[in-house]
């Protein structure tokens, strides 16, 4: 399995860090992804990452951070970008849930990491939040503008024919904890129905968005398993194939060599 989305570098993390990276990899992930959300956890990120042969990273700003940048804060995105084990720029997007930058720079800042990203010729880990109508426009346009650009729209949680129209253009969605939920869930279920598992790729987005049991708690790799067995089940495959198809997205997209 390949956690495509997991925030190792955080300080939830700090206790245990070796242990739940233990943990999954006894639960059969093979590969992790840690995507950037801001300039100064790059360096421990880039320290996970040469520690552990199997963890890869993206470097970007994410729309929450992204007001009161240094200046030269671009630069330091390409700078980042150029380390052996970057596979993505990212976490990037933009995000009205949390008012905690303004939306003209949100959209200036996810502008120029698209731009940087088509010319680095790397793909992009897309967070959205309560902003799709503003996202669309400039993602489609984006994927569109250039041949072998590719992004994938992480923790996706619009609906089913906004992923069938995100597909079309090849762009893959981003599963975690929370299609796992029991109650109120038709909305995520039909994604999960509509979307090919070529185009699915598993996440656990932790600490944050725990599956079920686990709901609630600080979420870690090891639990995207029980992500990938909803997937499974939705998708009436074994778990073995669901896990052989999504591990292979995803190291086709990060353009990794298993
Ligand atoms: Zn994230």
């Amino acid at each position: 399995m390949f956690d495509t989305h997991c925030h190792l570098d955080l300080p939830d993390f700090d206790e245990d860090r070796e242990a739940v990276i233990r943990r999954a990899e006894e639960a059969h992930f093979s590969h992790f992804m840690i995507p950037g959300i801001e300039l100064k956890w790059m360096g421990k990120i880039i320290g996970i990452c040469e520690a552990h042969p199997n963890i890869y990273f993206a470097s970007g700003i994410h729309p929450n951070n992204a007001s009161d940048l240094v200046p030269d804060w671009a630069d330091h995105v390409r700078e980042n970008a150029a380390h052996p084990k970057c596979k993505a720029i990212g976490e990037i997007g933009v995000d009205y849930y949390r008012e905690y930058c303004p939306h003209d720079i949100q959209l200036d800042v996810f502008a120029k990491q698209l731009d940087l990203a088509s010319d680095l010729d790397l793909p992009v880990i897309i967070h959205c939040r309560t902003a799709y109508e503003d996202l669309w426009p400039m993602l489609s346009t984006w994927v569109k503008g250039g041949h072998g650009r590719k992004a994938v729209l992480h923790a996706f949680d619009e609906d089913a024919e906004k992923a069938r129209l995100a597909v079309e253009l090849g762009i893959k969605i981003g599963m975690g904890g929370p299609y796992t939920y029991k109650k109120k869930n038709e909305r995520r279920i039909e994604i999960m129905q509509t979307v090919d598992i070529e185009s699915i790729l598993l996440e656990t987005d932790c600490p944050y968005l725990s599956p079920i049991p686990h709901r609630g708690e600080r979420n870690e790799p090891a639990y995207a398993a029980l992500t990938l067995a909803k997937i499974a089940e939705i998708k009436g495959i074994s778990i073995e194939e669901a896990d052989a198809r999504t591990t292979g997205n995803a190291l086709d997209f990060f353009n990794i060599k298993a």
